[in-house]
Order: C-alpha cells, then sequence, then structure tokens
C-alpha cells in the first residue's frame, strides 16, 4: 500500500499511570485536528501493560478530560471499532505470537537471568565508574538462547523458569529514520540496548512490543506523538523492518516538550504546584489523596484550553489567536509544528479565558452564575443573572469573578465611600441628584439604552458637567465610585430600587458640603 493513497489513521496512546497532563492533552489534540483535517480516523488506544504503574481512576480521568475537551475518538474503549478490544490488556494474547515469530526470524532472544544477577552486574560495572548496558557485547556471554543449547533453553521454559525475550539490537548500524517535525535523524545502533519486549513473568508485552503491534494491526498511517519518545525510534523502526513491516509502518512525529513559565526545562506537575496553576485538565484526586488543580475546577472554558493548547507548539503562520476547533481543524498542518520547545504562560491563558469570556452566551453565563448567587444567599432569576453577565462579562475572566463585580446590586448601600462623598457630594451635586431622581421617575422603560438617552440629553440640556453628574449619581446608586455602566445598574435594579436608593441617598448624605 503507498503511503501516498494510504487512509490517514491516528491514534492516542496514553498509559493509565495518572491524570493526563496538559502535554498529553495536547498530543490527542494535535491527533484529533490532523485526524480531522485529513478526514481520517482518530483512535484511543489504552496502553496498559505495565500492571506496576497502573494508577486507579487514570483511564477514566482520561476519557472525561478529552470529552471535556471537545476532543472525540472514532474508535476505542468507549466507542468500540473494527479492532477493538482497544484496551492493551484485553489483547494480552496476541502479543506472544509476535515476540515469537522476532526469536524465530533471529532478531529477538530468550533471556533467563535473574533480577539479582542483573544487578551484580550492574554494580560491578558501577564500581568501574561504567554503565552496564544489556547489549550486543554482553547478550552471548549471559543466561540467554544466544548461548545456551537449544535444548537447555526448551529445559529451562518448560519447567517453568522466567524468562524474557529481548530484542536483538544489531551491532553498529546506522539507523535513519525520518520524523515529519526534525526531517532526517540518525542514529548508531550500538548507543542502543537490547530492550525487553515480553516477559513471562506477567504473559506481558512491553510498551515497544505492544506499541508497534497494535500500531500495525490498527492501521496506523501517522505516530504523532511526545518528543520524549524520540529514543525509542531508532527501536520502532528496526520492530517493523524485524516483522518485514518497513513498507506499511507509520510516519513519525514528535512534539516539541512544553516549558515552564520561565522558558528554561520541561514543564512539571511541580511548577503549577509552585507558581499556582494548574497543569491538568481537570481535577485530580491520587489514591493517596493529593488533590491536584484543574483548568475546569478554575473555571477556564475547555474552548479556551483548547485555543491555548493548540497554540503550544503550533503556529497558523497569521496574527490571528482565537481559533474555535473547527477553524483549528480546518488550519493544522504538521508541517507548522515546531522543533523548539514551546512555553508555557499562565497570564497568557488567563488572557484567553477572557476572550472566551467575552464571546460567551448570556444565558450560558446567568446559568454558571446561579449557584454562585445561591452561595452568597440570593434568589435571582436566569434572565436577571443573564443580563447581568451580559453586562459585567467584559471585565470578567472566570465567572467566579462575577460576584465581586455585581455584589452592589444585591447588597444596597448602608454607608458611602467617604473619599467619593468628599469628593463628589458637594456644590449644586446633591441638588441635581434630587432632580435627576425625579427625571428618572418619569421614565417608564428603564433599560439602559432608554435612561440613557433621556439623561444625557437633560445633562446636556442644563450645561451640567457629565463627569460631576455620574460620579455623584453613582455614589448615591452604588455606594462607592465602583461598578459598572450607571444605565446598566439602573437596568438592572429596576426602576423601584433605584428610587428608593436614589431617596435614601439624599436622605441620608450631607446635603450642600
Ligand atoms: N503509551 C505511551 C504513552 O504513555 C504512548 C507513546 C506513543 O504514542 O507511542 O505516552
Amino acid at each position: 500500500m503507498s503511503k501516498e493513497i494510504r487512509r490517514v489513521r491516528v491514534r492516542f496512546a496514553p498509559s493509565p499511570t495518572g491524570p493526563l497532563h496538559m502535554g498529553g492533552v495536547r498530543t490527542a489534540l494535535y491527533n484529533y485536528l490532523f485526524a480531522r483535517h485529513n478526514g481520517g480516523d482518530f483512535i484511543i488506544r489504552i496502553e496498559d501493560t505495565d500492571s506496576n504503574r497502573y494508577v486507579p481512576g487514570a483511564e477514566a480521568y482520561i476519557f472525561e478530560a478529552l470529552k471535556w475537551c471537545g476532543i472525540h475518538a472514532d474508535e476505542g474503549v468507549e466507542e468500540g471499532g473494527p479492532h477493538a478490544p482497544y484496551r492493551q490488556s484485553q489483547r494480552k494474547e496476541i502479543y506472544l505470537e509476535y515476540a515469537l515469530r522476532l526469536v524465530e526470524s533471529g532478531n529477538a532472544y530468550y533471556a533467563f537471568d535473574s533480577s539479582d544477577a542483573l544487578n551484580a552486574l550492574r554494580q560491578e560495572k558501577e564500581s568501574c565508574g561504567e554503565t552496564f548496558s544489556y547489549n550486543y557485547s554482553v547478550r552471548e556471554q549471559l543466561d540467554t538462547s544466544l548461548r545456551l543449547p537449544p535444548e537447555e533453553v526448551a529445559r529451562r521454559i518448560e519447567r517453568g523458569d522466567q524468562w524474557v525475550i529481548r530484542f536483538k539490537m544489531p551491532e553498529n548500524e546506522e539507523v535513519h529514520m525520518n520524523d515529519l517535525i526534525r526531517g532526517e535523524v540518525t542514529v548508531n545502533t550500538s548507543t542502543l540496548d537490547d530492550k525487553v519486549l515480553y516477559k513471562s513473568a506477567d504473559s506481558l508485552p512491553t510498551y515497544h512490543l505492544a506499541n508497534i503491534v497494535d500500531d500495525h494491526l490498527m492501521e496506523i498511517s501517522h505516530v504523532i506523538r511526545g518528543e520524549e519518545w524520540l529514543p525509542s525510534l531508532p527501536l520502532h523502526y528496526l520492530l517493523y523492518r524485524a516483522f518485514g513491516w518497513s513498507d506499511t509502518q507509520p510516519q513519525f512525529a514528535h512534539l516539541p516538550l512544553l516549558l515552564k513559565p520561565t522558558g528554561h526545562g520541561k514543564l512539571s506537575k511541580r511548577d503549577g504546584d509552585k507558581m499556582g496553576f494548574p497543569v491538568f485538565p481537570l481535577q485530580w484526586t491520587s489514591p493517596e489523596g493529593e488533590v491536584s488543580h484543574g483548568y475546569r475546577e478554575e473555571g477556564y472554558f475547555p474552548e479556551a484550553f483548547i485555543n491555548m493548547l493548540a497554540l503550544l507548539g503550533w503556529n497558523p503562520g497569521t496574527e490571528q489567536e482565537i481559533f474555535d476547533m473547527d477553524e483549528l481543524i480546518g488550519l493544522f498542518s504538521l508541517e507548522r509544528v515546531g522543533k523548539s520547545g514551546a512555553r508555557f504562560t499562565p497570564e497568557k491563558t488567563k488572557w484567553f479565558n477572557a476572550q472566551y469570556m467575552h464571546r460567551r452566551d448570556n444565558r450560558e453565563l446567568g446559568k454558571a452564575f446561579l449557584p454562585i448567587l445561591r452561595e452568597h444567599g440570593v434568589e435571582c432569576s436566569l434572565e436577571k443573572a443573564a443580563l447581568i453577565a451580559g453586562f459585567i462579562k467584559s471585565r470578567a475572566t472566570f465567572v467566579s469573578d462575577f460576584w465581586d463585580l455585581s455584589s452592589f446590586l444585591f447588597i444596597a448601600p448602608t454607608s458611602f465611600e467617604e473619599k467619593t462623598v468628599v469628593k463628589y457630594w458637594k456644590g449644586e451635586n446633591p441638588s441635581h441628584i434630587a432632580a435627576l431622581r425625579e427625571l428618572l421617575a418619569g421614565i417608564d422603560d428603564f433599560t439602559n439604552t432608554n435612561t440613557e438617552a433621556i439623561c444625557h440629553e437633560w445633562i446636556v440640556a442644563n450645561g451640567f458637567s457629565m463627569g460631576q453628574i455620574m460620579n455623584s449619581f453613582r455614589l448615591a446608586v452604588v455606594g462607592a465610585s465602583k461598578g459598572f455602566g450607571m444605565y446598566e445598574v439602573c437596568e438592572v435594579l429596576g426602576k423601584e430600587e433605584t428610587l428608593r436608593r436614589l431617596d435614601y441617598a439624599l436622605a441620608t448624605l450631607p446635603q450642600g458640603m
């Protein structure tokens, strides 16, 4: 099958060893965008063959996080599909046959070394300042099928000795690889060791074998994954070759690292804890009870989170920064993914959230605001919450900012900010506000555009100072120099409450200072 006409099939293949880091979400996102852009398939495969690193709850977390992000699979553990099952622990029976094929073709061998024996070898090397490598230089002297006669190998397997199958890494061969982001990469095999492919102890393959076999069986056309997997690429190339699958092996793209806000070093969970930003999409409670913050719980919109992640490593080639998922799908290409690490900036992420906040539907924001209002003992209609949201959203980053921006609407002033009183409640202003109260009393339609038009005309016709009137008006209704547009405030309060507040201010504040 030629690569050109091959159907695009990509997979996100997380191991459920903990919550999905935002770097992992970016990998999933780029795979998803690439699949959708090319009219191909996006597959989620769970790589859980390392039972020592399995963390309960991690798999469910991964699925929930991807759903929250709007990343939906065509095939996977939950979706099913023609290559089911998509969880490697349920594909156990498949892998041994492939490991044995490699032994038969001379590309792999049995090794019987106990972990004690290997530790002793390691220590011996270390004591001379060297590192032990299980490779071409030692494999024929160790307890392997390369040294032992076939009958002895068979006898040991028969009697139940533990064994592993290791890849027989060729000695001193240049492996030429191609990475869609990095171009040509060459590695000499003498720098590589003989990786374990299969373990009799748990009848499970290791990552490398399971990954290659499944990518082959699932007809994966492109492997898009984090840079940390680049060192495994020569082994993966050689595994494809050993199986005779080089012609159909996937193309590879290794994504740049996510860097700390300082730009130095890989972004880690600890940076988030230290600097107070989440590195996980959703809050995660570890089996030990340790809680890590999540973007969802911190009040980020998934669209903002995704928009931010999309630009961490991929460059649209224009100044545009706000992209919804469909736009990202339309524009995404691996050619525009950079080679160098992408610096994460928490402030920019907040900026993205604010942008999405400004564009958000008022009713939806109102709905999110209602529980916060209830927490403060305020019962409010959805209509009113949505009206307020519409007026304050341009000043907010999170829905949790709404209360501080609008609490004065629900708590009428009983006292007045001293410095504002001194500044504005003086001269003719109190009597002008009394006149403004009468003007407002005559208006029935309290929508902000209507009151604004009438009051504005009145201020101009009387030759009053706009600043003096509006500031003392605000002081009287709000109690301080804060809040949003005064006519919008009046619209939310309604005529009755606006007049009541003005009456209270006029009765309480000293006259004509
Ligand atoms: N299971 C690997 C991981 O956890 C997948 C790496 C790959 O995509 O090949 O990241």
